[in-house]
């Protein structure tokens, strides 16, 4: 052991987090998304100019959101819009809808229940839009407030909720497809990238450990090309690129058909005018390409969905197709998870106390029962009555009543704090309530095992072998 080299230690929001069993030393190639997985952008800057670029198209087209700005407050990944009401809600794992706003109004407790108590999300029906990565968070900001803006234009008329969502979708889906929005990131990459020291050496270790590595984006290649660049050239040894990192790159992968159907794929002839040529053979190692799908990277590799892990940031695109599909192995990145981590670690004392107080909750209450059955009994006189007269049951049942109320008043604030932590309106990512959210349902359903970057797989090295927890069940002791 005297040679045994220290493991360098992970914070625990740095982890590696797994729902189902990997041993990642028989992973035989670990494909990976570009963005918001290997290149995090400082969100801030990066969805306020897609706010930006796409508000402006809106108020080109006479929508009233002039002056209209970002706020990333406005809403948290894993939330769901509702596009027949214009409001977006935060669901517990079975679809139940724990809090709502209107455009970026919250629905207080009686109009939260008015407007959806018979009301399960079931995200099958389109009605529904699930924030999947952090890239919805501009476009669900800019759909709240245009729903805010044309509410009070004429308060009393009808507004089309389905309409303006669709025409949100639309300036989004330009914004990112057109150049100006990349071309400028491009120019000013400091100003949007937040770069990671620790990811190239972490792709090296898994590579020189005998894994075949894949980039598989659905970013252009001249965009990818620049990004990869920027985030890597720089902490590898002299005369390397990011190229020497791969062992096949993918751009423009149209994500998640990739995964479900059979695109025709083309070679990047030209790495400088990214020219594109047919390719009539299949994808080779080392090689370029535009288009294909999944099958041609397992052929290529020799693997089968086993054997292949992808890693990414989209929670249906990334994570849930390339598992149902093709049963590939998947890890969910969600850079949130650090803050979120820390946050609930602070306020672990108080979720302490505030479990301590609903045991004592509990334990009055059912005192309470005890006392109204013996009262029921006794005046029912279909049973033997305790010795107790309903008078001093009644005395009884008064004064163990008011410190339940007591105790009601001491859990109230605490109860709150714990479902306003690290974001007053919507709380915490993976839950809601005292229970999981949407968010961690999908993730423990479709992610294999979930991280807050690709850089932690430096701490576990490329031979960790996760195993899941036991699960909990409500009669475990
Ligand atoms: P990936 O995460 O590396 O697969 O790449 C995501 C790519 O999809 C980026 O180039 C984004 O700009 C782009 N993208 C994200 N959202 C949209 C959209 O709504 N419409 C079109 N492209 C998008
Ligand atoms: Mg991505």
């Amino acid at each position: 052991m005297a040679h045994a080299p220290h493991a360098p230690s992970a914070p625990r929001w740095r982890g590696l987090f797994c729902n189902r069993t990997l041993n990642l030393r028989s992973v035989k190639a670990i494909g990976y998304d570009m963005d918001y997985t290997l290149i995090h952008y400082k969100v801030e800057e990066w969805e306020r100019r897609a706010f930006e670029t796409s508000r402006d198209k809106l108020v080109a087209e006479g929508l009233p959101l002039a002056d209209a700005v970002f706020d990333p407050n406005d809403v948290i990944r894993g939330l769901i819009l509702d596009r027949d009401l214009g409001n977006v809600v935060k669901t517990n794992r079975f679809g139940y809808i724990k809090a709502a706003s209107h455009g970026t109004r919250p629905l207080d407790f009686d109009s939260l229940r008015k407007t959806y108590s018979r009301t399960i999300v079931d995200l099958a029906d389109p009605r529904w839009i699930f924030l999947n990565t952090l890239f919805s968070l501009s476009e669900a900001s800019l759909y709240l407030q245009l729903v805010d803006r044309k509410d009070a234009e004429a308060p009393a008329a009808p507004v089309d909720y389905r309409a303006l969502y669709d025409r949100v979708r639309r300036a989004i889906d330009l914004s990112h497809m057109e150049g100006a929005l990349k071309a400028e990131i491009m120019a000013d990459p400091d100003r949007f990238v937040e770069l990671d020291p620790e990811l190239p050496l972490t792709l090296l270790d898994q590579r020189h450990s005998g894994k075949k590595l894949a980039l598989i984006t659905n970013s252009e290649w001249g965009y990818t090309r620049s990004m990869m660049t920027y985030a890597f050239d720089r902490y590898l040894p002299p005369g390397k690129t990011w190229r020497d990192l791969f062992d096949l790159v993918i751009v423009g992968a149209r994500k998640p058909d990739f995964f479900s159907g059979r695109q025709p794929v083309f070679e990047v002839a030209d790495p400088d005018t990214g020219t594109l040529q047919p390719l009539i053979s299949g994808f080779k190692l080392g090689g370029c390409y535009f288009g294909g799908h999944a099958e041609l990277v397992e052929r290529l590799f020799n693997v089968d969905g086993a054997d292949i892990l992808y890693v990414g940031d989209h929670v249906y695109t990334d994570v849930k197709i390339s598992k149902d599909v093709r049963r590939w192995r998947t890890a969910l990145v969600l850079r949130e998870l650090e803050a979120e981590i820390q946050a609930a670690d602070s306020a672990h004392a108080a979720q302490e106390a505030l479990g301590t107080l609903m045991e004592q909750k509990t334990e009055l209450e059912n005192q309470l029962s005890q006392i109204r059955l013996a009262v029921q009994r006794r005046k029912g006189g279909y049973t033997d009555p305790t010795p107790a007269s309903v008078r001093e049951l009644e005395s009884d049942f008064a004064r163990i009543r008011q410190r339940a109320v007591e105790l009601d008043e001491r859990i109230a604030p605490l109860a709150k704090a714990a479902t306003e932590v690290l974001n007053p309106r919507w709380g915490l990512l993976m839950r809601a309530g005292n229970d999981k959210s949407h968010m961690a349902r999908h993730v423990e359903r479709h992610a294999d095992i979930y991280t807050s970057r690709v850089s932690n797989f430096l701490y576990a090295t490329p031979f960790v072998y996760l195993r899941s927890l036991r699960g909990s069940l409500p009669h475990d002791p």
